[in-house]
C-alpha cells in the first residue's frame, strides 16, 4: 500500500505557505499542492500596505514569492496541481491531483481561498479575455490610454477604479446602489478622482461587442429606468468572492454562502484530520494576516491531532 503523506495542504495563498512554515518545522513533512492560482489571490493585487512588517509595503507576487521560499527553506515540498476530488470518509484521507494522482495523507489542510464572482452576464464568457477580465492588475496594463468600466462597490472596486485610472484615459464605475461599501479613505481616492466617473444605482444590463472584442456596455439606472450606451474596451467585474469548496460539497459543513465552517476558535472541520484555513472558510475579514494567521491555527491543530492518533 502508498505510504501516506504526513500533512497535506491544498492551496498556496498566505493561509496555505503559513501552515506550510509551521508544518514544516514541527516535523511533518508537509506536501502542499499550489491549486489552479499559485501564491493565491494576492498575486493579483500591487500593493500591500497593511501587512505588519512590512513597513514600506510590499507587492502581492513578491510577498507570496517570499512565502514560498520561507516554506521550502523548511522542507515543505510544493507541487503543482489541483486537488479535483476527495474522499475524507476513511484513514488515510484521499485526495485526487489533476484527475489522476491519487494521494493518500492522514491529516489534510484545506487552504484552497476563494475566486472573483462574476455578474452572469452572456457577454462576460463571449468576450471573456476579450475585453472582460475580474483582476485589473492583471490585465490593465492591456488597455492603456483607452476607456473601461469596473463594476462594483467595495475595496476591491475601489482599488481596481483607482489602479486603472492610472492607465486608462477614463473609468466608469458601475454602483448598483446610492453608496458605496467601500472604506472611506478607499471611497474618497475613487470619488476625487478626475477620471473616475461614478454612476450611482445603476446595472449593467449588456456587454456590447464584435469580433474584436468589447465596444461597449448599456447601464440602466435602477431609479429612474433610463438606459445609457458607453463606449468602451476594458469591463473589469469585481463584485466579490466565491469560496472554492465545491469538491467538499457533501463531505464537509459549510455556511450559506458555502464557506466552510470550523468549530469556534480552531481551525477544525467536521471531520477529524481535516482543517481548514484562510478565505475558504473566512467570509469576514479576508485578509492576508487574518489568512496567515489561519494557516498557523491549522498546522498546530494538525500537528496535535496527528499525535493523539499516534500518527506522528
Ligand atoms: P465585497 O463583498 O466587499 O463587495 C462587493 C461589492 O460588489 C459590493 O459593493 C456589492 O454591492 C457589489 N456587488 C455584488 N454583486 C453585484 C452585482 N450583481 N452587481 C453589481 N454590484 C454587485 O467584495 P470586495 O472584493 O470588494 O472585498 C472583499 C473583502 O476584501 C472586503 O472585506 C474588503 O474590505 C477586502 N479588501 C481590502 C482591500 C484593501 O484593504 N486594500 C482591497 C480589496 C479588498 P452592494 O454594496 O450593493 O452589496
Amino acid at each position: 500500500m502508498a505510504s501516506s503523506i504526513k500533512c497535506l495542504i491544498i492551496g498556496s495563498g498566505p493561509a496555505g505557505y503559513t501552515a506550510a512554515i509551521y508544518a514544516s518545522r514541527a516535523g511533518l513533512n508537509p506536501v502542499m499542492y499550489m491549486g489552479g492560482q499559485p501564491g493565491g489571490q494576492l498575486t493579483t493585487t500591487t500593493e500591500v500596505d497593511n501587512f505588519p512588517g512590512y513597513p514600506q509595503g510590499v507587492d502581492g507576487p513578491t510577498m507570496m514569492v517570499d512565502l514560498e521560499t520561507q516554506a521550502k527553506r523548511f522542507g515543505t515540498d510544493v507541487r503543482f496541481g489541483m486537488a479535483t476530488k476527495v474522499d475524507f470518509s476513511s484513514q488515510p484521507k484521499k485526495v485526487w491531483i489533476d484527475e489522476s494522482t491519487e494521494i493518500l495523507a492522514d491529516s489534510v489542510i484545506i487552504a484552497t481561498g476563494a475566486s472573483a464572482k462574476w455578474l452572469g452576464l452572456e457577454g462576460e464568457t463571449t468576450y471573456n479575455g476579450l475585453g472582460v477580465s475580474a483582476c485589473a492588475v492583471c490585465d490593465g496594463f492591456f488597455y492603456r490610454n483607452q476607456t473601461v468600466a469596473v463594476v462594483g462597490a467595495g475595496d476591491t472596486a475601489a482599488e481596481e477604479a483607482s489602479y486603472l485610472a492610472n492607465l486608462c484615459t477614463q473609468v466608469h464605475l458601475i454602483v448598483r446602489r446610492d453608496e458605496m461599501r467601500a472604506s472611506l479613505i478607499m471611497q474618497e481616492r475613487v470619488k476625487k478622482n478626475p477620471k473616475i466617473t461614478i454612476h450611482w444605482n445603476s446595472e449593467t444590463e449588456e456587454i456590447l461587442g464584435d469580433a474584436n472584442g468589447v465596444t461597449g456596455i448599456r447601464i440602466k439606472n435602477n431609479v429612474s429606468q433610463a438606459t445609457e450606451e458607453i463606449a468602451l474596451t476594458g469591463f473589469f467585474v469585481a463584485i466579490g468572492h466565491q469560496p472554492n469548496t465545491s469538491i467538499f460539497k457533501g463531505q464537509l459543513d459549510m455556511d450559506a454562502q458555502e464557506y466552510l465552517i470550523t468549530e469556534k476558535g480552531t481551525s477544525k472541520t467536521n471531520i477529524p484530520g481535516v482543517f481548514a484555513c484562510g478565505d475558504v472558510q473566512d467570509s469576514m475579514y479576508r485578509q492576508a494576516v487574518t489568512a496567515a494567521g489561519s494557516g498557523c491555527m491549522a498546522a498546530l491543530d494538525a500537528e496535535r491531532w496527528l499525535a493523539a492518533s499516534n500518527l506522528h
